[in-house]
């Protein structure tokens, strides 16, 4: 049966950068529907379009689009035996959409990993956050800034801020994860899926911490 992890937290916890070590480990594709819709605004395509007006506020692009989005994602070849799933669900009507999903490809979630940092590290973390053009690679002008100013260490491409990280948007984004996707956490606790994790430690410790609790050795 194909497995699926989720990562869910408030924006700038990490879930990014965990879920694509954690993809690194299992060898399953990193689903982020915030890449997919930036990779559509970038191309300009119609499902692009519909979500600009949406991010570039901080809010959530509609479920409708969303769902159907992520189910043609899930349905690709590559997801035949899992994925790892970065910022997807957010909503109760987008897990409820999973779920159906995951019955009809045959799979099923095996953890949701909440991570969790105090709010003012959150402001601090995006607001300095770098982000690389060719494949989004991550990084923070003062925590960790690549070692050219501007160009990614991994693929040399430019790095640029979001538009979307900019101090009054965080601001919105967080309001947005508190009404909108902090009620997640009570339903994927309701099934047992739940594993807490402290963000507010350097990465490979929070890493480890993930693997551990799904069993992976530590490499
Ligand atoms: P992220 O890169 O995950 O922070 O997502 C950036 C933006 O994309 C969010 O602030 C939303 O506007 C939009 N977005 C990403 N994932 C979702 C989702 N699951 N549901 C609705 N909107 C989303």
């Amino acid at each position: 049966m194909a497995t699926f992890y989720v990562f869910l937290g408030a924006p700038g916890v990490g879930k990014g950068t965990q879920a694509k070590l954690l993809c690194a480990t299992l060898k399953l594709p990193h689903i982020s529907s915030g890449d997919i819709f930036r990779e559509n605004i970038s191309r300009a395509t119609k499902l692009g379009k519909l979500a600009d007006d949406y991010i570039s506020r901080g809010e959530l692009v509609p479920d409708r689009i969303t769902n159907a989005m992520i189910r043609e994602r899930l349905g690709r070849e590559d997801c035949s035996k899992g994925a790892i799933l970065d910022g997807f669900p957010r909503t109760e009507g987008q897990a409820e959409a999973l779920e159906k999903c995951l019955v009809e490809l045959g799979g099923r979630i095996v953890a949701v990993f909440l991570i969790e940092v105090p709010d003012e590290v959150l402001l601090e973390r995006l607001c300095g956050r770098w982000m690389c053009r060719a494949q989004g690679h991550i990084y923070h002008e003062k925590h960790h800034p690549p070692l050219q100013p501007g160009i990614c260490d991994i693929d040399g491409s430019e790095l640029y801020q979001r538009e979307d990280d900019k101090a009054e948007t965080v601001a919105r984004r967080i309001h947005v994860y508190m009404e909108e996707t902090a009620p997640l956490i009570e339903y994927f606790e309701r099934q047992g899926l739940l594993r807490h994790v402290n963000g507010n430690q350097d990465v490979n410790t929070v890493a480890n911490q993930i693997f551990k609790a799904i069993g992976e050795r530590v490499s």
